[in-house]
């Protein structure tokens, strides 16, 4: 069959080459797709927002199942679409996919399903969001309600911060209509971690564990990013964090989504901060989170063409997942400045001796072929993923691979994986 995944980025590197492995698929198209997944799929520019232009491409080509991988389609109402056309596409509907689309619905969710998460308010208006920061105090969290590609979140360490976050946010400078309506709650401490699942609406099936490094900066240091690398298995999920999550998360959630009319098909993430025995959910994503999606796809033993398919379908009865017994450890490589203004247009070096070594996947995500070459085009241009028998294996293989890549003013953060070691 042929399968058309949506999307751009590592994630979909990640997801085309794990679904060019399957012997269901006899072609992989990539919408609009990278160089990476131009070696593995067709790409075809078709941005991902073109919902009609991607359903076309679909119906013309006779794909038999639609990937999407970010959450920007999937709020439109791409699977809607496909759906009302007899296409079978997998990710949340549009009135799921509002659980990251709005941080205001997916608080109110939690509060009324009683998923644990941090103590919030919302607001429109700057000054009850200024007595809500009087009355919690300081460290506080202000997110912007709407999607901000993962950085819409400040952590005020000061009053005057946490007001001019505020101000900001409220009056539209700071994202546009994103920011119109702000969530701002208590500040959580712990150690976060990635829970993902496959749902279908009532069955829960939870992919391996894993943990991503959002700051810029070794030692969690600097801005918020996307993403800076991922491992997985996660060690801070221990057997017994692992089954809260599932019936304290994961169980209420896909359950109170149900009830509110809202079935959840499609992967589900939890952003959890854990402390202790305790479990909180920081955030919901719509899709698979992006680097966690490369080492966690490097870990599936399983084919996850009829995984996807089975979501599609609507029901994940029978299914189960299998995974390697190994680790995997994804660093991200990123162009100089990012998360703020980034330089592009570098020749990126490196990348055939890299790709020569064994267990090691680089994966494209802002990149762009240049005449013979690739040159960086996004923030984030490289996930350099390894598999290893152990988290200590897999980094050391991934820096080896990171380090016969090369462009100016490439950053990455060279503590990917160091919590795993620690514990
Ligand atoms: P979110 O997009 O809501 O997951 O927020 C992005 C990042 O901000 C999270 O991954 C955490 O690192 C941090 N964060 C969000 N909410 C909180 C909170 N209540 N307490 C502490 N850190 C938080």
């Amino acid at each position: 069959m042929k399968v058309l995944v949506v999307g751009s980025g590592g994630r979909e590197h990640a997801l085309v080459w794990k679904i060019a492995q399957s012997p269901l698929v006899s072609q992989v198209f990539c919408a609009p797709g990278n160089p990476g997944t131009a070696t593995l799929a067709q790409n075809v520019d078709i941005a991902v927002d073109n919902l009609q232009g991607l359903l076309d491409f679909a119906k013309k080509e006779g794909v038999a199942l639609t990937v999407v991988g970010p959450e920007l389609p999937l709020s439109m109402g791409l699977v809607d679409l496909f759906e009302e056309n007899g296409l079978k596409a997998f990710g949340a509907r549009k009135n799921a996919a509002i659980i990251e689309a709005s941080k205001a619905f997916s608080k109110d969710l939690m509060h009324k399903y009683n998923v644990p998460t941090a103590a919030y308010g919302v607001f429109t208006e700057v000054e009850p969001a200024v007595s809500f920061i009087d009355q919690t105090g300081i460290p506080i969290v202000i997110k912007a309600d709407g999607l901000a590609a993962g950085k819409g979140v400040i952590i005020a360490q000061t009053r005057d911060e946490a007001v001019a976050a505020v101000t900001d946010m409220l009056s539209g400078n700071a994202f546009g209509a994103a920011g119109s309506r702000v969530v701002i709650e208590e500040f959580l401490k712990g150690e976060e971690a990635s829970f993902l699942a496959f749902t279908d609406g009532e069955r829960i099936i939870p992919l391996a564990s894993a943990q991503d490094h959002k700051a810029v900066f070794d030692g969690d240091q600097g801005p918020n990013t996307g993403g800076m690398g991922a491992y997985s298995p996660a060690p801070v999920v221990t057997p017994a964090i692992h089954d809260k999550a599932m019936a304290e998360v994961m169980r209420r959630t896909v359950d109170g989504m149900k009830a509110e009319g809202r079935t959840y098909r499609g992967v589900l993430y939890a952003g959890l901060m854990i402390d202790g025995g305790s479990v909180k959910t920081l955030e919901f994503n719509a899709r698979f989170g992006d680097p966690e999606c490369q080492p966690l796809l490097m870990r599936m033993k399983s084919d996850i063409v009829p995984i996807l398919m089975a979501v599609a379908s609507g029901s994940l009865e029978g299914v189960e997942i299998e995974w390697h017994d190994k680790a995997a450890v994804c660093v991200v490589m990123a162009a100089e400045g990012y998360p703020a203004d980034y330089r592009k247009g570098d020749v990126i070096g490196g990348l055939d001796a890299a790709g020569k070594i064994e267990d090691l996947v680089v994966f494209h995500a802002g990149t762009k072929a240049a005449g013979e070459g690739v040159v960086t085009s996004g923030g984030r241009v490289l996930g350099v993923t390894a598999l290893g028998g152990t988290v200590k294996e897999a980094i050391e293989r991934a820096y080896k691979g990171v380090k016969e890549i090369t462009w100016p003013g490439v950053h990455y953060r060279k503590d990917i994986g160091a919590k795993a070691m620690n514990r």
